[in-house]
């Protein structure tokens, strides 16, 4: 059988593969939660009584317990790799390849202590070390989404209220403060009509932009759809990716860049992606999905453009980046693109072609997650987003126990992500945890995140705050620059 077949490669590329207990003991947090939950149970027991299955698509996982014990560890490490790749990519976001260099000549970044120290400038001073970014939180509100309904709803207009909430707010449940937004979104969610109809308003502003607009702003939140769909059809899954995209990002090219996502992902964590043919048979079906989706909204009555007005898809321009053969032919660097929701596709595709290939060669797998994203996120560019798209794709297709230890016991609230990524597998049909899971139950999962919204003042005092620790690191770096001046200057980037 495919998913059988599936697990004995992953055992023989698992050969490879440190202890986890080789990983030094820092970031205590997720280590010990990891004990504390599945240190003292009898994991096969867990998985052999697990017969939640709601949907014929999923019958899969009853074939052997380490079916579906490796799905969940893929379902782990999909949400673990984007937000992994988020935070690792935010250390030379917006920079040239060049800067890059000079600005991490090791090329190398950790995250568990002494973690590796941001890079000072204006734009990595407004975050906080071993962070992730918006791009997480961003995927994170679909995930909370999914949990608050237990698995019963999938709900884009309850995620256009949660981003909505979250322009203002932030993700209040970690008290995360918003940033790091994006400009399409930014300006689709803030647009008065976005509550009433938020894929219209999307339209409109595309519209706006001549149809020029095709940013990766729903492209990197897009992963926890593969996992969430894991029981669904591939058109089902085709259609909820499109819906998901189309609430703040209307542009076919981003649409159909969330579909393949999507459906990679689904394809990975249910063992029926294997192979470069089963990633080219995917892109085959996504773009069939994209010109049906393009005929329909020009021929229905329902359509928001007349078809005279809608532009062509380019397939010549979605091939020429699903089929890239390096990073440096998709300049992603590129000052003036660097957004480009292609160029993100381009850059994760090609990471899980390459991962294919040495799993094909059975090459040597350590580190080779670490080895990927770091390969990316040093050509620069749009960094952080890039790897949100690449590390659930990787993510997946290795699990989260050959996720590097340096990295995911280091990210600022692994433990609360580890918990919520056994809460998704729970209500996704995957996982039946030591204690049912309720996510009506749990306070993370509200719009809220079970606190009252700051007030008007408190968010004041917020932004006075950041302000403040802006200011000083700043001040830290025009001390720096005092010691460094003329060529070492420019050559350290400062
Ligand atoms: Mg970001």
């Amino acid at each position: 059988m495919l998913e059988i077949r599936a697990g004995i490669r992953f055992t023989r590329s698992r050969k490879h593969l440190p202890s986890t207990a080789t990983h030094p003991p820092a970031s205590v947090p997720l280590r010990s939660y990891i004990q504390h939950q599945e240190g003292s149970q009898n994991k096969q027991a867990d998985f052999n009584s697990c017969k939640m299955n709601r949907s014929t698509e999923l019958e899969f996982l009853d074939l052997h317990p380490f079916v579906r014990q490796t799905a969940l560890d893929r379902v782990r490490g999909t949400i673990f790799g984007g937000a992994l790749g988020d935070a690792i990519g935010l250390y030379t976001e917006f920079l040239s390849r060049d800067l890059c260099l000079a600005a991490y000549p090791e090329g190398k970044f950790q995250l568990v202590e002494p973690a590796t120290e941001l890079h000072n400038d204006g734009h990595r001073n407004k975050f906080v070390q071993t962070g992730w970014t918006d791009d997480t939180d961003h995927a994170l509100l679909i995930m909370l989404s999914y949990l608050h309904s237990n698995g019963q709803s999938l709900d884009p207009s309850d995620l256009a209220h949660r981003l909505q909430f979250w322009c203002e707010q932030g993700l209040r449940c970690l008290d995360r403060p918003p940033l790091g937004l994006g400009r399409t979104v930014g300006r689709v969610v803030c647009d008065p009509s976005f509550r009433e109809d938020a894929a219209a308003t999307a339209h409109r502003h595309w519209k706006n932009s001549n149809y020029t607009a095709a940013p990766n702003g729903s492209l990197m939140r897009t992963y926890p759809l593969g996992v969430i769909c894991l029981g669904k059809k591939l058109d089902e899954t085709f259609q909820i990716a499109t819906d998901f995209s189309r609430i703040t990002h209307a542009d076919p090219r981003c649409i159909v860049s969330c579909c393949l996502a999507t459906v990679l992902i689904r394809g990975i964590v249910r063992s029926d992606v294997q192979n470069e043919k089963d990633i080219d048979a995917l892109i085959e079906s996504s773009l069939s999905w994209i010109q049906g989706y393009i005929i329909k909204q020009t021929h229905t009555q329902d359509a928001e453009e007349p078809s005279d007005n809608y532009p062509p898809f380019d397939s010549d321009e979605f091939y020429r980046h699903v089929r890239a053969e390096t990073l440096e032919e998709l300049q992603l660097d590129d000052a003036l693109k660097m957004g480009y929701v292609y160029k993100s596709l381009g850059a994760g595709i090609l990471l899980l072609r390459l991962a294919l290939r040495r799993i094909d060669s059975q090459g040597f797998l350590e580190n080779l997650f670490e080895e990927l994203i770091t390969s990316l996120v040093m050509q620069g560019g749009d960094a952080d987003t890039n790897a949100s798209v690449a590390g659930p794709l990787l993510g997946a297709l290795f699990g989260f126990n050959m996720l590097p230890g340096k990295w995911k016991y280091g990210m600022m609230h692994a433990g609360w992500l580890f918990q919520k990524c056994n809460s998704l597998a729970s209500v996704s049909g995957i996982y039946l945890p030591p204690s049912p899971y309720n996510g009506q139950a749990d306070s993370d999962t509200g719009v809220e995140g079970g606190k009252p919204p700051l007030t008007k003042e408190e968010l004041y005092q917020r932004e006075r705050e950041f302000v403040e620790q802006y200011f000083n690191k700043s001040q830290k770096r025009a001390n720096e620059n005092k010691t460094y001046t003329g060529w070492v200057g420019k050559l350290l980037g400062k």
